[in-house]
């Protein structure tokens, strides 16, 4: 359906080629006539020229994709076949006048849409999904986000099939028809783009709550979910009500229509749509209850709910004037929801968990073929740059921002952004100004994070001395070439630093260094012994810190830094030391955790993360050639050891804090003492001998408690056991009627590190409950294996290379989007010994010659 050919895939979009529209569409008033074969929309368009176009032409060119004209009217007069032109992705109409009303029927076909853009049908219900470029598959529109309009939406359709029909704004009005058809109409009072229209038709439960404002206004709120799991939505709706309280108290924004709708759809690409008054959600981002939602996934509701609902100020109020803004509203954003989640979870794992994600995500992506910058200047499909690179270090810029210019006048400065902006279509620039203004802080050397890629490498070298009784320290920047960025500037980099004595005491406060040269050393007076410097607390900047430290600093950092964000990394830097070095000697590492286990009693949340060793991922990226193998059987060989030494302990730990959590309850202790047991639980079930423990575990949770049933299925999976193949049965019984609880059945499969895996995910994509069209089912069983489980994805024979390039021919005929986010495994083969590079390079070569989506080709030309 999508396919496009190769010609249209090579125009690239480039930021310096921006132009204002030389139209603006003021008011759209739209009518969706939803039949079970088509719909026929058609669209009233109030067009306006823009009088700082210079175009002399008139000429009005609207984008416009897999539509059927019907008819055009220009002021009520319908035009001849010669007073437009229409190809494939356009439709022109030249001598335009100044003030014009424009009416255009277009028939679409929602039930044949599987690429889930535009009006897509999902499970009988109707829904969109218009970001990037979606809404140009709905009607012909100036498809651009600095066309701002006022939307008027009606819903035609079958009543008892589909009885609830929703769209932007407030609801004016509603009738019957006759044979059995009912109407609606949706007001939007607001201008926004087009990529935040939103529509839903279809029957589903609903869940109602209400928010009182801090003006004092009531917010009707509602979560419509699929029939019969409405029991599922409550945790869901308590957090909408928690970001609309954090938004008010932390930067003053106070929601502005009168009601507030999330739909919860089981078909669909990302995550949650922040379309105005009515988001529009993956499912999984929605339903939870305990016996089939993890505490992760509940975290999970809550955090993307918060950035849904955030994105109704940073996005929609105001909003991109292009593409290449696009971290204006998705960096700011994430920093934000980062933000209500370290306040409502855990200030300190919530910085750890971000960090861990950038460094498994972004950085790789930063140092590979798809290096762009946080604001990039080119582009061949959009899609593509709603990337790690857009979202999380675009948070984490907005950061150093902040502590750069501390928390009073950082708020100072987003209040005049919202107060200057509000109701137009802004730059990253524009947003900076902001900032310079209320700091008065030099910032052009700030903005070259937005735009030079790479991850910036900082050494640091400390000398003490003595007979002065100062301190230096020698920060040295240096940022590697990326794909057309050979040369790179110095950064402003803030970093956060502090120094300990010997005996772990702070003798200096906390204080924030702002680098700005390649090299520059700052000298600390009065210091009378040798310190210890804790650098970048809290991961002040994006960047690879370069610091030899010894075994024994990383002890004393581990034990006692005041930041915890440095004690886990001091922790984590011991522990890819040791796993990087010839011999894995464990003893020093099992000593650390005996400590941490029989220390650490405060927060069992921050222990938990304490006793993780690196990912495979994370180690690997350290490393110049990637050794698959030697990493897993290093790691795999390191936990063992730790497990059989600190058994007693693990056991004794996870025991105390069994009997405490029996009870399900969701709130931040049991979070954490939940997240320490099943920790030790994964110790110990690295031995066969704790299997009973697993077990026993996984029947009684199954059913009650999913937190407690997936770390225990998940030991017995991953090795040989009696019980393994019964346990995958007695769960599959359990979770077949539900599409989240299966996903966790096919990941769980993937993610297994015995070696058959690749042909059990091969048998599995024939189950009849897998389904290539449902994005959730992809990235659960695909995108588990060949994104997570290096392993056996990584198998020498190349076999797991084969499968994903079959599984992406087939992805990308029916959703370009999913099958470009499955192939990037493969576009890093740089990294990876002779052999590998060979294996991968060859199916990424096959794959360059057949005809594909733009998402594809951009990728792979890039990547080859
Ligand atoms: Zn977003």
């Amino acid at each position: 359906m999508t396919l496009s050919t190769t010609k249209e895939s090579t125009t690239v979009n480039y930021l310096k080629d921006y132009r204002v529209p030389t139209y603006f569409i003021d008011e759209v008033d739209l009518v969706f006539d939803l039949h079970e074969t088509h719909t026929t929309v058609t669209s009233l368009l109030r067009v306006r020229h823009n009088q700082l176009s210079h175009d002399p032409e008139k000429t009005l060119t609207l984008n416009g994709e897999e539509l059927i004209l019907e008819s055009i009217k220009l002021n009520g007069k319908s035009l001849a076949a010669h007073q437009y032109q229409i190809d494939k992705n356009t439709l022109t109409i030249s001598a335009m006048p100044d003030h014009a009303e424009l009416e255009i029927v277009t028939q679409i076909f929602p039930q044949k849409n599987t690429a889930l853009m535009g009006l897509y049908v999902s499970n009988q219900t109707y829904c969109t999904q218009c970001e990037a470029e979606g809404f140009r598959r709905i009607t012909y529109f100036l498809d651009q986000p600095d066309v701002l309009a006022k939307y008027t939406t009606t819903i035609i359709a079958d009543e008892k099939k589909y009885p609830i029909l929703l769209s932007n704004g407030n609801l004016v009005d509603a009738g019957k028809l006759a044979q059995g058809r009912h109407w609606v109409k949706w007001k939007d009072p607001f201008k926004k783009p087009s990529y935040l229209f939103a529509l839903v038709a279809g029957d589903f439960d609903l869940v109602r709550d209400q928010f009182k404002t801090i003006s004092g206004r009531m917010i009707d709120l509602r979560i419509y979910v699929e029939k019969g799991t409405g029991d599922q939505a409550h945790y869901a709706i308590q957090a909408v009500k928690e970001a609309m309280r954090w938004d008010e108290k932390n930067y003053g924004r106070e929601y502005d229509l009168d009601i507030y709708m999330i739909v919860a759809i089981g078909d669909f690409t990302m995550g949650a749509m922040e379309n105005k008054g009515l988001n529009i959600f993956n499912t999984k981002y929605i339903l939870a209850k305990p016996e089939n939602a993890t505490d992760e996934d509940y975290m999970n509701i809550a955090s993307v709910i918060a950035h849904e609902y955030f994105h109704n100020w940073t996005g929609n109020r105001v909003t991109c004037r292009d593409w290449f803004q696009l971290s204006l509203k998705e960096g700011l954003t994430i920093f934000r929801d980062q933000s209500f989640s370290e306040d409502l979870f855990s200030k300190s794992v919530m910085r750890i968990r971000d960090v861990i994600d950038l460094r498994e995500t972004q950085f790789p992506e930063d140092a590979g073929p798809l290096a762009h910058s946080v604001q990039p200047d080119s582009y061949i499909e959009i899609n593509n740059f709603y990337t790690a690179t857009i979202y999380n270090k675009g948070a984490e810029v907005l950061r150093m921002l902040k502590t750069l210019l501390g928390e009073s006048v950082f708020r100072r400065g987003m209040d005049l952004y919202f107060a200057r902006f509000d109701g137009q279509a802004v730059t990253i620039d524009d947003y900076i100004e902001c900032m310079h203004e209320v700091s008065g802080i030099d910032l052009k050397q700030f903005k070259r994070w937005y735009t030079q890629a790479g991850t910036p490498t900082v050494t640091v070298v400390g000398e003490y001395h003595e007979a002065q009784q100062t301190y230096t320290l020698t920060f040295t920047q240096t940022c590697l070439a990326t794909p057309n960025q050979l040369e790179k500037l110095p950064f402003l980099i803030p970093a956060r630093i502090g120094l300990l004595d010997k005996e772990g005491h702070e003798i200096l406060s906390e204080a924030v260094l702002h680098l700005k040269e390649a090299s520059q050393v700052f000298t600390f007076k009065n210091i009378t012994s040798v310190p210890l410097p804790s650098l970048f607390r809290g991961f002040s900047a994006p960047i690879k810190l370069n610091y030899h430290y010894t075994d024994e600093e990383l002890f004393l950092l581990a034990k006692h830094d005041s930041d915890a964000f440095n004690r886990y990394e001091a922790i984590q830097c011991y522990l890819l030391n040791k796993l990087q070095s010839a011999k894995t000697d464990s003893a020093g590492v099992t000593a650390l955790f005996q400590y941490l286990l029989q220390h650490e009693t405060q927060d069992d949340f921050l222990l938990a993360e304490f006793l993780t060793v690196p990912s495979e991922s994370y180690i690997g990226e350290q490393m110049a050639v990637i050794d698959v193998d030697g990493i897993h059987a290093k790691r795999e060989g390191l936990m063992k050891s730790i497990a059989e030494t600190l058994q007693d302990l693990f056991l004794e730990k996870y025991k105390q804090l069994h009997a405490a959590t029996l009870q399900y309850e969701f709130n931040r202790e049991a979070v954490a003492k939940r997240q320490l047991k099943n920790k030790c639980l994964s110790y110990l079930l690295l031995s066969p001998n704790n299997m009973a423990l697993g077990k026993t575990q996984f029947l009684a949770a199954l059913g009650q408690n999913m937190t407690d049933t997936l770390p225990a299925l998940m030991g017995i999976v991953n090795q040989e056991n009696a019980f393994r193949e019964e346990a995958l049965v007695i769960f599959y019984d359990f979770c077949k009627d539900d599409a989240l609880m299966l996903d966790k059945w096919f990941a769980i499969q993937a993610a297994c590190k015995l070696p058959d895996t690749l042909q059990t995910v091969k048998k599995l994509m024939a189950h009849p409950q897998f389904d290539l069209k449902n994005p959730n089912k992809v990235y659960a069983l695909i995108g588990t294996f060949c994104h997570r489980n290096r392993v056996n994805f990584h198998v020498k024979s190349g076999e797991g290379y084969r499968f994903l390039r079959e599984v992406v021919e087939k992805l990308d005929k029916l959703n370009p989007q999913v099958a470009a986010r499955m192939l990037k495994p493969l576009t890093t083969w740089k990294r990876y010994d002779k052999e590998r590079q060979a294996l991968m390079r060859e199916q990424l070569t096959i794959l360059a010659k057949q005809k594909c989506s733009p998402d594809l080709y951009e990728l792979i030309t890039k990547s080859v």
